[in-house]
This record gives structure tokens, sequence and C-alpha cells, in this order.
């Protein structure tokens, strides 16, 4: 139990890196700064500051350095959690890569009184772009209040009102910058949705927040699966990210591996195969049906070009080599449900260098209801690739058309 009658801040002088940079917390978080926070959130003018080494400890701080960039101000029997922005803000989100492992902290503490903030210092480079805007909209639905918002961004960091609701701001937010979604969040039919995740590198951030923000808003009657997506050595998200999430409690977590893809292969031809869709977000970005640009998250579907159903047949290949070509994002496109059947169908037909035609004896209503929802003739130069064409050979055979 804490009890404090001045609000007395407590911060770990040492971040990470401070012995190589040669910058602490006693140089950033100055008197000024400890001032308007402790105005802003105690309305008192008066504190008290101990700025601490790694061997110190206490209910809220681990014998470490200071992992989240956090102070806590303790006020009263409440203990304040302020996660400070990083000094550089070059890169996709370094500002706020210490932002996980704050909330992390925060939310494993057993301590039931507590307040969770975000300080903006200083820094270089700029922290206001429309994705950073998303960040902070992200933790501000997570539970984070923002003490000194910057004048460009004011009233617009917002929480969200539903999973839905990131999902439109995501994909605004993504259009800008095609292809440069590290997670993505597919929604496959009411309240059925799947969050795409890298877990490497400065992903595994976007995807923590994220998931964090989306749990806050899950439904009771929401199904909701996070894919664990990587292509490197780091497998899955941090511990102390995955312990959250399981304690959480409304998102399953599912590690891509090669069993469970062997078995969507075995059982229903990889249509629902999670490193394809994984594969193919990558590929293509947001799901649009390349044939009529449909956008309705619920419909669109990875339609195979080599059908899965086909490789399977191919008894010269190993079992390895099916699950590689029945994932490979080359090996498919976005297509509405009504495209991927006319497709599949072949009613529809694509040829090797993209452009779209149709069965040659289909009647003219047929022709005229199919032209009518094909607003697409040709597919984007830059989905016709040498692996394109592989696949489409391999589909129509000889029979194919150039
Ligand atoms: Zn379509």
């Amino acid at each position: 139990m804490i009890y404090r009658e001045i609000p007395k801040f407590i911060i770990k002088r040492n971040m990470q890196k401070s012995e190589q940079t040669g910058i602490y917390f006693d140089h950033l978080v100055t008197a000024p700064v400890m001032k308007q926070i402790c105005s802003e959130i105690t309305k008192s003018y008066d504190y008290e500051v101990e700025f601490v080494e790694n061997d110190y400890s206490d209910e809220f701080l681990d014998a470490k350095y200071n992992q989240g960039r956090l102070g806590i101000l303790q006020y009263h029997n409440t203990a304040i959690y302020i996660c400070f922005s990083d000094e550089k803000c070059e890169g996709r989100n370094s500002g706020i890569q210490s932002v996980p492992t704050a909330f992390n902290r925060y939310y494993s503490n057993a301590h039931t009184e507590k307040e969770l903030y975000f300080y903006f210092l200083p820094c270089s480079g700029n922290n206001a772009t429309p994705y950073y805007l998303f960040m902070y909209r992200l933790m501000k639905t997570t539970g984070f209040n923002f003490i000194n918002t910057p004048p460009s961004l004011a009233g617009q960091i917002t929480a969200f009102s539903s999973i839905d609701d990131i999902i439109r701001a995501r994909k605004e937010n993504g259009d800008k910058n095609s292809g440069n979604n590290a997670t993505y969040i597919v929604k496959n039919a009411p309240h059925e949705y799947e969050i795409y995740g890298k877990t490497y590198g400065a992903n595994k951030y976007d995807t923590s927040l994220i998931c964090y923000a989306i749990s806050q808003l899950a439904q009771p009657e929401d199904h909701i699966v996070l894919y664990e997506y990587n292509e490197q050595d780091l497998k899955e998200l941090p511990e102390a990210s995955l312990e959250v999430l399981r304690s959480m409690g409304n998102i399953e977590i599912v590690n891509i591996d090669d069993e469970i893809e062997r078995q969507e292969l075995e059982k229903n031809n990889s249509l629902r195969s999670p490193r394809f869709n994984a594969h193919l977000l990558d590929r293509l970005g947001e799901r649009h049906c390349v044939l009529c640009n449909c956008g309705i998250s619920e419909i669109i579907q990875g339609a195979h070009i080599w059908p899965v159903a086909d490789i399977k047949r191919i008894h010269t290949l190993s079992s390895d080599e099916k699950l590689t070509y029945a994932t490979d994002g080359e090996n498919g496109l976005w297509m509405c449900q009504n495209h991927h059947k006319m497709f599949d169908s072949n009613i529809l037909l694509l040829s090797a260098s993209g452009k779209i035609t149709y069965k040659t004896d289909l009647s003219k209503e047929d022709e005229e209801y199919i032209t009518s929802v094909t607003t697409v003739s040709k597919l984007p130069a830059r989905l016709i690739t040498p692996d394109y064409i592989y696949y489409i050979g391999k589909r129509y055979g000889s029979a194919q058309i150039m």
C-alpha cells in the first residue's frame, strides 16, 4: 500500500542504452516537465522527486533499467504511470516503441488505484503523422490519457468506438501508404475477426497495440483470432505482451506454423489457410476484389490461381512442395465471393497478360450481367509477375490465352 500527501515521482535514471548514449532520464524529465505533469494530474504544484538506480525496486518498479520509459507518480494511494515518448521519431514507430512495455507493466500490476498517461517529450522527426495519430488513438482506446497533446493533433486523439471503427481507420491510413501495413485486421463475418500480426522488429509494437485496443472493444459475442505471422526467427510476440493478451482473455492466439497449414490443406483445400491469407495481405494489401474493387471485408476471399485441389492431385510433389504452392501469395488474388465463384467455375477467365475474358457460350443476359459487375478489364501490371504467369500456366495448361 502507498499513501503520499505530497505527489512524488520515482523514476529510474537508466534507459536500456544510457551507458552508450550518455542520455539519462533525469536529463529528459526536467523540473518544468514534472511541474506540468503534476499540476495537470494532481492539481498540485508541489512535488517530490527521486531518480533511482537499477538496483532499486518497489511495488511498481523492478531492479532493472527503466522499462517502458516510465515515471511513476505516487499521489495519495494512486500510482500514476507516465510513459515518455522517445527522443527519436524518425522510424516507422520509434517514438512510441516503449508504449506496449509501459502498458504491460501498468496492466500487470496488482495495485488497483492506478492511472495511465503519455507525455510527449521534445523529439526529432515528425510524431504527428496520420500513422502516429492512428497509434495514439489505439493508445487512447487502451486507456492512455494524454497530458500535452501537440497543437497539430489537438482534438484528434479520440478513442475508437468499435473494432469496425479501427478497421476503417486502418484502411484509410493503409491506403495512403500501400503495402506498409505490418498488421492487418480482417472481418470475415459478423463478430468474426482475424488479426494478422507480424511479430518481429518494429512490427511487434503495432501488433501489440492493435490487439490491446481490439481486446478493449471486443463484445462478448465476438470471436477474435490473432495469427502471429513471421518469416524470421522471432516467432511470437514478447512474452510480457502475450501474458497481457492471455489475461485479457478474449483474443485467441495462434502461431502460423506448418502443422496448422497441413491440417488446413488436408481439411478444406487451404481456403482458410492463415499463411495464404497472410501472404496475400503482404503482397496485395487490404482486401479488395481484383475484378470489381469491392472492399466489403466479409465477402472477400483469397482465390487460388492454381487450384489447391489440382495441386493436391500431383503425386510427384512432396507434401512440403504442395504446402508451398498452396500458400504462395503469388498464387492468389483477392476476389469477392461472386467473382471467386465465377473464376472457379471458369465462367470468367484470366489470361497470362492479366486480361479478363468470359466463357464464349454465355447467354446474352448472363454476359451483360457479368460485364456490369466486372469493372476491371485487365489486372494491374504490378500483379503480372513471372510467378503469376507460371500459376496461370498451371491452371489452364496448354489452353491458356495470352
Ligand atoms: Zn468482385
